[in-house]
């Protein structure tokens, strides 16, 4: 029998979604190449619609309440944004990566997915009604068929070069080294961003006495697969801020760039992508683990009811029809904050005005909402919650809910063919709207000031028939 869903990738993207389709009741393998957490962290954190999206299961509780603010600062291209002006502020989890990934480990597994750390995918194919994977595992090598394959295997995916899918965009103009390091004297290095003449360098404290260094050239042509060693980033440091840092024992040291690139497409038969397998971005203000719980978060509840058969016509598309236009949106914004990064004296005037600019609480609040994903909305429709995210509600169990605020409860009538799949909540009568119901990735489907039209195929077109 083949296996529900194969996820390949054990990342925060690959871990979420396996969750996820537990949720919806299907089985879920994750295949992890590592053969245990690395326990180091690319991303500091979890901002806006990704620390939202993950308070929607309850998974928040289970981080440091020290974590979870909302953002004070953030930035665009360096630019300070001054969130704490704002009247409603950006939520954030500033969780480390290692953290966020041992949550949602832990939580797939509560909910009975499997997880095989050490097993590397080499190839894979799919055949009318299954996918075939050949994996290397720490014993031997082995298959594995799935009915459906999801390659959450970060930006150099295999699953998506395997599936034939492209991956255009924007090659790199920058080349950032970076080290989690110890530094031989702290006090003497300038904090946070420092744009020169010739790059950028960023330090940012980790706690326990190590720093992130980052330094960021507008060159390009480094062997993106050699090692970084201490004395490139001491080297680099030099090159970009003219003076040397002291600093040792590095914990990791790698590199990123500002190659910005999107799957031409999200889905190829029963082989679908997600988070940087899907876009890959330069880690400005912190959209790549974002991007990607979203990403799992729409499509879990849709591949589940793929799976289980129950999936109404054309909802699967749905997922590339909803993220791949949000991942384009948000590659567009990251070129942007790239270009405001570079040095020379033309950005300096762009920044200037930008600066300018964003002391306007209105358009501060815009840039926020960009960089934070807060403006996502996947349709518009008769009523204007319709497409956004939904006012606050919880939805541990992963399944849509439907809230009825009518008076003589009207909408739990239209509902009953659907009551298997959707939780129906009454409520108090005279709130507004009236009636709303609310995906399990915790976007409106529909709502209504005060009756039920259009309520019987808006929960046919996302849940399928009633019975
Ligand atoms: C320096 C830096 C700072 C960043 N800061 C932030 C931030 O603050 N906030 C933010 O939101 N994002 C940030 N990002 C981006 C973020 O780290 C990524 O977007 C995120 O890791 C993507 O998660 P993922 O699960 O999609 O992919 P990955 O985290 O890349 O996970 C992919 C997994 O797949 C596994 N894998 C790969 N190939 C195979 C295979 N063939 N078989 C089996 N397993 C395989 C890998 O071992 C890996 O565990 C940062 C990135 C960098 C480089």
């Amino acid at each position: 029998m083949p296996v529900g869903v194969v996820i390949v990738g054990g990342g925060p993207t690959g871990l979420l979604l396996a969750g996820e389709l537990r949720l919806g009741g299907v089985e879920a393998i994750v295949l992890e190449q590592l053969p245990a957490p690395s326990g180091l962290s690319k991303a500091l954190g979890v901002m806006g619609r990704g620390a939202q999206t993950l308070d929607r299961r309850g998974l928040l509780d289970r981080f440091d309440k020290t974590l979870q603010k909302p953002a004070p600062f953030a930035h665009f291209g360096g630019i300070p944004l001054d969130l704490t002006r704002l009247e409603c502020g950006s939520p954030a989890l500033l969780a480390p990566q290692a953290e966020v990934e041992r949550v949602l480990a832990e939580w797939a597994l509560e909910l009975g997915a499997e997880v095989r750390r050490g097993h590397e995918v080499v190839g894979l194919a799919q055949t009318g009604e299954q996918v075939t994977l050949q994996i290397k595992g720490p014993d031997c090598a082995y298959d594995l068929v799935a009915r459906y394959v999801v390659g959450c295997d970060g930006a150099r995916s295999l699953v998506r070069k395997q599936a034939g899918i492209g991956f255009s965009g924007t090659p790199a103009t920058q080349v950032s080294r970076f080290g989690d390091v110890t530094l031989t004297d702290p006090g003497a290095v300038p904090r946070g961003m420092r744009r020169t003449p010739t790059g950028m360098f960023t330090v940012v404290p980790l706690g326990d006495g190590v720093h992130r260094v980052v330094v960021s050239e507008w060159r390009t042509g480094a062997d993106r697969d050699a090692p970084v060693t201490l004395d490139d980033l001491r080297a680099a440091t030099g090159r970009v801020l003219g003076a040397e840092v002291g600093m040792d024992r590095p914990r990791w040291l790698s590199r990123f760039t500002d190659a910005a690139r999107q799957a031409d497409r999200y889905r190829e038969g029963r082989i679908l992508l997600a988070g940087d397998a899907a876009h890959i971005q330069l880690p400005a203000g912190g959209p790549g683990m974002t991007t990607g719980i979203q990403d799992a978060a729409n499509l879990g509840w849709k591949l589940a009811a793929q799976v289980r058969g129950r999936a109404p016509a054309g909802l699967l598309d749905t997922y590339h029809g909803e993220r791949h236009p949000v991942g384009a949106r948000m590659l567009s914004f990251v070129r942007a904050q790239g270009v405001m990064l570079s040095p020379g004296p033309q950005v300096d005037a762009l920044r200037d005005l930008f600066g300018e600019l964003l002391t306007e609480p209105a358009t501060l609040r815009t840039v926020a909402d960009r960089l934070m994903g807060l403006d996502i909305r996947y349709e518009s429709g008769d009523h204007p919650l319709v497409g956004g995210w939904a006012p606050d509600v919880k939805l541990s169990a992963g399944r849509p809910v439907l809230v009825d605020h009518t008076a003589d409860h009207r909408l739990l009538a239209v509902a009953e063919g659907w009551r298997d799949r959707v939780d129906i909540v009454t409520a108090a009568a005279g709130e507004k709207p009236a009636g709303i119901l609310v995906r399990p990735d915790g976007y409106v489907a529909w709502a209504h000031e005060s009756g039920a039209d259009g309520l019987t195929e808006a929960l046919a077109r996302w849940f399928g028939p009633g019975y």
